[in-house]
């Protein structure tokens, strides 16, 4: 399959910079220029008008962005210029009258800057406008998620064909992410959480010495990285004991406010509307002030990205959107349990995407003696 049309992207984004009254956008978020550019480093700013598109860059980067982004404008800087002399002087060529940047992803130090050294033209705040656009994904995207999914899913069965009641959460995470790089996963799509009893309880804890046998209830939250820097999310929580009832009940009902909420989703559904439905089977399980954190959020180059599923969240899903749908309860000091699936917005309602088994008889691990 052919890579991304870039300049099919940078045209669309200029399109809608019209719309925020600016001529211009410095893009100084390094996911957006990876977006529109295709270019994998850092340190380095697009500048893209109608007149002009333009890399401002250093001289460690001069080769790869020739290999990366064949026909596009660069300007190397030297050493001892500024980026924001170097952006003032791109500025003044391409005759921008209004340019925006993007708040985001700019200092407070680096804003002052561009303000110092720019005169020709006047800077305007702007935010989300290339996260809109990144919301909903093309074929080429959806191919590479699905394969950040897929390497997700086999790094997975290693660890839990290797599970031992012996096993620290570091061991586990070690294991996850050498297995994940073995089915061609660049790295883990973020640090993974691996967490025993009460570290599940923790929403982003850290791996760190519980052993298995600390507690019959484990969770794991993990992802993969593709070498074309997309990502996947998935939580599974494993049964590797004896547990309570009460362990079994906040099993069911996050699992059933998981898939409640993901046959809600369809074109033209309310992210906001989508959280409700989760969050009400949770209350009404009695569990509504264990689950603080939104039902979801869009991912592909970054691990958080636009659209959001939360209870403020005014969005609305379209065909394309890829989210994760992730209720959880959280015991504090006992254990946690989150469910979390990757699930994509289809013409006719959604598709998902994962498939790692969530029924509770399937989370069941039984150790080789
Ligand atoms: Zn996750
Ligand atoms: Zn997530």
């Amino acid at each position: 399959m052919s890579g991304p049309n870039y300049t099919s992207r940078r045209s669309r984004l200029l399109r809608a910079i019209k719309t925020v009254g600016v001529d211009a956008l410095l893009l100084s978020g390094e996911s957006n220029v990876r977006y529109l550019t295709g270019f994998t480093g850092d340190s380095t700013w697009l500048y893209l008008s109608n007149a002009a598109t333009v890399l401002i860059s250093d001289s460690r980067y001069e080769t790869q962005i020739g290999n990366e982004c064949c026909g596009l404008d660069v300007d190397i800087r030297d050493a001892r210029k500024p980026m924001s002399l170097a952006v003032a002087d791109v500025v003044k060529k391409a005759k921008a009258r209004q340019l925006g940047f993007e708040a985001d992803h700019l200092t407070v130090a680096q804003h002052a800057a561009l303000h110092d050294r720019i005169e020709s033209a006047e800077l305007v705040s702007t935010s989300g406008l290339t996260e809109r656009l990144r919301e909903v994904k093309d074929k080429w995207e959806l191919v590479q998620i699905r394969e950040a999914i897929y390497q997700a899913e086999r790094g997975i069965g290693v660890v839990r064909s290797s599970l031992r009641p012996d096993q620290t959460e570091r061991d586990i995470r070690f294991t996850l992410e050498a297995a994940m790089r073995s089915f061609g996963a660049t790295g883990p799509g973020f640090e993974p959480i691996v967490g025993v009893g009460p570290t599940g309880a923790l929403p982003h804890a850290h791996a760190g010495d519980r052993r298995v046998s600390e507690s019959p209830i484990l969770l794991i939250d993990w992802g993969a990285e593709t070498h074309s820097g997309y990502r996947s999310d998935l939580t599974r929580v494993f049964v590797t004991g004896r547990i309570t009832r009460q362990m079994r009940n906040v099993y069911d009902t996050v699992l059933k406010a998981q898939q409640k909420a993901i046959a809600a989703i369809k074109p033209g559904a309310k992210c906001k509307s989508v959280d409700a439905i989760a969050r009400r089977v949770i209350a009404n399980g009695g569990y509504e002030k264990y689950f603080g954190h939104g039902l979801g959020h869009g991912f592909g180059l970054d691990i958080h990205e636009s659209v959001r599923m939360s209870p403020l969240s005014e969005q609305v899903l379209e065909p394309g959107m890829v989210i994760t749908v992730e209720p959880g309860i959280y015991l504090p000091g006992r254990f946690g349990v989150r469910i979390e699936d990757d699930v994509l917005v289809t013409n006719a309602g959604h598709e998902v995407l994962t498939s790692v088994p969530r029924e509770f008889d399937d989370a069941v691990v039984e150790f080789l003696a």
